[in-house]
């Protein structure tokens, strides 16, 4: 991590917790997160969207942020099972996961799709917490570096640095998503590095300084402070460890203390 990024710690739920879990694990999370002071670090939780108003309820007047797990590019209309940026936005979410590579993988996400859903994301003046990542007969044909290039382009087309400025992104293999294996710290590196490039290349050194990249692919408390020494790496999206406190809370203490 580089000192002048706060590292961001952001839990994914998926399709985890209803609202009596929600409740009940955010006051835990808001109380020791309290207990710990200024952190130094930004914590964001995703849950389902039901879930979302009682989160909102838990951590106000905590550090903690609440983003949601996907938005749909128009506003209203006949978009059955859809939810718009101005609906997360009346109900207070301040960040949105876009391009999660299960979007991709199970729900027909593209580029163009989540490029769309990014435009509704700023336009309602959240911050977008964009995925982006190969699979792993990609790594295997040496394609990672023109993977990311296409996401890159293609998520982020007709968007620049301006409209940008609050824009997180999360490298994600997919290879590593809940699967338990975890890219070393080598591979994670490279990736984010290659990233940071892509950004100085279309935004300048400025935007690329400042941009925070976060990895994901089973990050877990044993293996997350090696991960954060990375140069390149601003901290964390985490699925399946963000679920307890047990688990999520010695990540955000390890990102803290860089
Ligand atoms: C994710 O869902 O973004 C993720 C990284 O999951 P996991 O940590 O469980 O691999």
């Amino acid at each position: 991590m580089h000192p002048d990024r706060t590292p961001v710690m952001a839990g994914n739920w998926k399709l985890h917790k209803g609202i009596h879990d929600t409740g009940g694990y955010v006051r835990e999370l808001v109380q020791a997160l309290k207990e710990r002071g200024d952190l130094g670090c930004e914590v964001i939780i995703a849950p389902v969207f039901t879930s979302l108003a009682v989160a909102l309820q838990a951590v106000w007047g905590s550090p903690i942020k609440v983003a949601a797990q996907n938005c749909h590019w128009e506003e209203t209309g006949a978009f059955t099972g859809e939810i718009s940026a101005a609906m997360l936005k009346e109900v207070g979410v301040s960040h949105v996961i876009l391009g999660h590579s299960e979007r991709r993988q199970y729900f027909g996400e593209t580029d163009a799709t989540v490029n769309g859903r990014l435009k509704a994301t700023l336009a309602q003046r959240m911050a977008p917490i964009f995925c982006i990542g190969e699979t792993i007969d990609q790594r295997r044909a040496g394609e990672t570096e023109r993977v990311l290039e296409r996401q890159l382009n293609d998520g982020l087309a007709g968007l620049g640095a301006e409209a940008l400025s609050t824009l997180i992104v999360a490298y994600e293999p997919v290879w590593a998503i809940g699967t338990g294996e975890v890219a070393t710290p080598e591979q994670a590196q490279a990736a984010h590095a290659y990233i940071r490039g892509w950004f100085s290349k279309a935004h300048g050194d400025g935007f690329a300084n400042r941009v925070r990249l976060l990895y994901g692919g089973s990050a877990k408390p044993d293996n997350v402070k090696e991960i954060l020494a990375c140069p390149d790496v601003d901290g964390c999206l985490i699925g399946g460890a963000s679920l307890t406190a047990e688990s999520f809370l010695p990540m955000i203490d390890a990102a803290a203390s860089r």
